[in-house]
């Protein structure tokens, strides 16, 4: 550990941060709020924080998942002086929680930027790129920006980014007309969800956790004709589940968009409170009754966690186009 950045495995924290935040708020109680993977490193955490400022210090460690900043809970937050939620900007489609929440980013090191670059530049060759948008997550902000400064040094022009995109929300920066986005996270999620919404139809993925640099423009399409696949299945049924998150996953308006259009078609339905949902959740509750779902929470439950769940479960833009159009030859273009 250096003076001020603490290592949790292969992150780095800026905990100076914390500490500035505590001594100036005169917090006494406060709740640390580590993502789902990182948890195990609450007690460094607690450590560095507790050396930091005073022994008389409640330091509290939020066990229940935190999937992203949508999930904060603002009764929760109510109950300390100072809430530290680490891994997530703050979440852009509702106002933010409260002023006693400070966010801090996390940073992941175990990449090798050497490697990444060699590939990305022979990949944005091969394609005739030259004008690239950035997109990233919040774990690899000083990775975009060295990539950003890397490619403009090679003559390529970064004509937006980078910015954080969530799997529910792509910044209005990143929409603009480029030779090529790069997005950079782990996994295939905000490949695609910026695959469904960027106006530029080569997405090149830079995977820091894996060091795979892929054009993933025809994953991208596969992708989404399996869930034309699953809207055409969903179709069919004639009652429905409607699953609702809590805190900012709670969207009434989508919710009731729902109770309206099922309704008006004369589908049985039946509303599902799920602040947590998985797969075995999912299970747990399925019955007979029930033949399609529609996860009116966060899109990724629907696209990642239930992909292979035998019942079609839909985002709520898939689902309006089934109830809506009874039309599923096109696919929507956002996932919320
Ligand atoms: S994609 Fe899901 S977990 Fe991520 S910010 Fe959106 S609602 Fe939250």
């Amino acid at each position: 550990m250096t003076e001020d950045i603490a290592v949790l495995g292969d992150y780095e924290l800026d905990l100076e941060k914390a500490v500035e935040a505590i001594l100036r708020a005169r917090a006494g109680k406060i709740l640390v709020q580590l993502p789902e993977g990182l948890k195990r490193y609450y007690p460094v955490v607690s450590n560095y924080i507790r050396d930091r400022t005073s022994l008389d210090l409640e330091v509290y460690l939020d066990a229940s998942p935190a999937y992203g900043s949508c999930l904060i809970d603002p009764e929760l937050v109510r109950g300390y002086d100072l809430v530290l939620h680490i891994g997530h900007d703050p979440y852009p489609l509702t106002p933010r929680p409260s002023s006693n929440v400070v966010f801090l980013d996390l940073e992941y090191v175990g990449t090798d930027l050497r490697a990444i670059l060699e590939k990305l530049e022979m990949l944005l060759r091969d394609v005739g790129a030259v004008s690239i948008a950035i997109a990233t997550t919040n774990q690899h902000k000083k990775l975009s920006k060295r990539i950003r400064d890397e490619l403009t040094s090679a003559g390529f022009s970064v004509v937006a980014g980078p910015a954080v995109a969530l799997g529910c929300y792509i910044p209005l920066d990143l929409r603009v007309i480029a030779d090529a986005v790069v997005v950079v996270a782990g996994g295939l999620f905000h490949a695609i969800s910026l695959g469904m919404t960027a106006r530029s139809s080569v997405i090149i993925r830079v995977d820091p956790y894996t060091r795979d640099v892929s054009n993933v423009s025809r994953d991208i399409y596969r992708f989404l004709s399996k869930r034309l696949k699953k809207m055409s299945e969903a179709l069919e049924a004639r009652s429905w589940g409607v699953l609702i998150g809590t805190a900012s996953q709670y969207r009434p308006q989508v919710v009731d968009r729902f109770v309206k259009l099922l309704s008006e078609r004369g589908l049985t339905y039946y509303l599902y409170v799920a602040p947590v949902l998985t797969v075995e959740v999912l299970r747990n509750l399925d019955s007979p009754n029930v033949g399609a779902y529609v996860v009116t929470s966060c899109p990724r439950v629907a696209v990642d966690d239930l992909y292979d769940f035998e019942k079609p479960v839909l985002t709520p833009p898939e689902a309006v186009r089934v109830l809506m159009r009874g039309d599923v030859s096109e696919y929507p273009d956002s996932f919320l």
